[in-house]
C-alpha cells in the first residue's frame, strides 16, 4: 500500500472510503496522482471545484489578499466583505448576505434566520416553529441538520436530535401542501437533490412550492450549495422555473475551489431578523475569504461559465444518453450535474467508479446506486469525451463480466 494511503489510514478517523488513489497536483480539470499519472476530475469536489483547480485568477486573488491581511475577525470592517456581499446579492436577487465558511453553516444559519422570523414577524407561539424538509434531502452534518436527514447511517447513533421539523416526499408539491400548518416557519429544499443521487424532481413543483409558500406565508428556502452557481447551466437552479426564494445558501464553489466560503443570502425582512450578537462565526466573512468568493463570482460570469455548463451540460446529457448498455438504469440531471443510475442488481456503482479510475476518470457514487458527474465547468469538450468513452469502455468490460458469471 502507499506510504500516504497508510499513514492516512493510521492517523486519521474513518469516517470516509476514499478510492486507492493519492493526488499531488490540479489544473483545470485534470490532477496528477503521486506516480505523475494524469486523471481527469469528473466530479469538481462535489461542486465545489466549479472553476477547475489553481484557477490563476483565484490563486492571484487569494495570495495578493493573504500577503495584506486575512483573518481579522467580524469586530472590525474590512474592504473585502461589502463588496463580496453586494455582488453575490447582485446575481441572486437577495437584498443581504450573511457570510459562513462550511454549507453546514449557512444552512444553520438559514434554519435559525427561518425560526427568529417565524417568531417575531408571523407570530408563532415560542418554541412552536416547525420547518418542513424533503426525504432524500442532504443538508450537511451537523446535528439538527442529520436531525431532519431520511438516512438512516447519518443518524444513527447521533441522537438526540433537536425538534421541530418535518419531512415530506420529494417532488410531491401537494404532500408540502398537506404538511403546512400555522406554525409552519419554511420550507427548505434543494432544487436537484445532489447527495440524494441527482434526483430531479417533476417539472413545474419548485413553482409549485413557492405558490404554497406564499399562500401560506411559509418561508421558501433553497438550499443551492451544490446547485447554484452555474452547476446545472444558471446561476442558481431555481431560475430554471422562474423562482425566487426568500431566503438561499450558497457553498461549495463559492470558495473557488481555494478555501471553505458559504453564504445564507435573504430578503430584507428574514435577514433583519438577526441582531448584533444574534450569530456568527469567528472565520465567516474574512478578508481573504471574501477576496476569493468575491473572485469567484467575478471568474464565473467573466469567463462564462454558466452559459458553459449550460451548452456541455446538454452535450454530455445526450453523449451519455447514447450509451447502449444493459447495466444503465436512467442518465439524469442538469447542466453538468449528471446522474448515470445502474441496475442495483447488475453492478455496483462503486465497482464502476473503480473501473474508471483505473483508467484514469475520478469520480464517486452516491446514493441510489448512482454515479455523478459533476467536472469543473471549465472542462474541454475534448476530456469530456474522454470521459465518455471511458465509461462506455468501462461499462462494456463490467457488463461481459456480468455476462460471464451468470
Ligand atoms: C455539500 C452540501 C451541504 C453541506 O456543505 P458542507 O460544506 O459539506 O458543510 C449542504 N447542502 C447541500 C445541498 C450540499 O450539497
Amino acid at each position: 500500500m502507499s506510504t500516504v494511503i497508510n499513514l492516512e489510514d493510521t492517523w486519521c478517523a474513518h469516517n470516509y472510503h476514499p478510492l486507492a488513489v493519492v493526488l499531488v497536483r490540479g489544473d483545470g480539470a485534470l490532477v496528477w496522482d503521486e506516480h505523475g499519472r494524469r486523471h481527469i476530475d469528473m466530479m469538481g469536489a462535489y461542486s465545489a471545484v466549479s472553476h477547475g483547480h489553481c484557477h490563476p485568477r483565484l490563486v492571484a486573488a487569494l495570495t495578493k489578499q493573504a500577503g495584506k491581511l486575512a483573518v481579522i475577525s467580524r469586530a472590525f470592517h474590512t474592504a473585502p466583505l461589502g463588496a463580496f456581499a453586494e455582488l453575490a446579492c447582485r446575481l441572486t436577487g437577495m437584498d443581504a448576505a450573511l457570510p459562513m465558511n462550511t454549507g453546514a453553516e449557512a444552512v444553520e444559519t438559514a434554519l435559525k434566520a427561518a425560526r427568529k422570523w417565524a417568531y417575531t414577524i408571523k407570530q408563532v407561539a415560542a418554541d412552536r416553529a416547525r420547518i418542513i424538509a424533503c426525504q432524500g434531502n442532504f443538508h450537511g452534518r451537523t446535528i439538527a441538520i442529520v436531525g431532519m436527514s431520511s438516512v438512516p447511517q447519518y443518524r444513527d447513533g447521533f441522537g438526540p436530535f433537536p425538534p421541530g421539523f418535518d419531512l415530506v416526499p420529494y417532488g410531491d408539491a401537494a404532500a408540502l401542501a398537506a404538511a403546512i400548518t400555522p406554525d409552519t416557519a419554511a420550507f427548505l429544499v434543494e432544487p436537484i437533490q445532489g447527495e440524494g443521487g441527482i434526483v430531479v424532481p417533476p417539472p413545474g413543483y419548485l413553482a409549485q412550492c413557492r405558490r404554497i409558500c406564499d399562500e401560506k406565508r411559509v418561508l421558501l428556502l433553497c438550499d443551492e450549495i451544490q446547485t447554484g452557481l452555474g452547476r446545472t447551466g444558471r446561476m442558481l437552479a431555481c431560475e430554471h422555473e422562474g423562482v425566487r426564494p426568500d431566503g438561499l445558501t450558497l457553498g461549495k464553489a463559492l470558495g473557488g475551489g481555494l478555501l471553505p466560503v458559504s453564504m445564507f443570502l435573504a430578503r430584507r425582512e428574514v435577514m433583519d431578523v438577526f441582531q448584533p450578537g444574534d450569530h456568527g462565526s469567528t472565520f465567516g466573512g474574512n478578508p481573504l475569504a471574501a477576496a476569493v468568493g468575491h473572485e469567484a463570482l467575478r471568474v464565473l460570469v467573466e469567463e462564462g461559465l454558466i452559459e458553459r455548463s449550460a451548452e456541455l451540460g446538454d452535450w454530455l446529457m445526450r453523449r451519455l444518453r447514447g450509451i447502449d448498455n444493459p447495466l444503465i438504469k436512467e442518465v439524469r440531471g442538469r447542466g453538468l450535474f449528471i446522474g448515470i443510475e445502474f441496475h442495483p442488481d447488475k453492478v455496483d456503482a462503486r465497482t464502476v467508479c473503480e473501473g474508471l479510475a483505473r483508467r484514469g476518470i475520478l469520480t464517486k457514487d452516491t446514493h441510489r446506486n448512482t454515479v455523478r458527474f459533476a467536472p469543473p465547468l471549465v472542462i474541454s469538450r475534448a476530456l469530456l469525451t474522454e470521459a465518455v468513452e471511458g465509461l462506455r469502455l468501462t461499462l462494456d468490460e463490467l457488463a461481459a463480466a456480468a455476462t460471464v458469471t451468470a
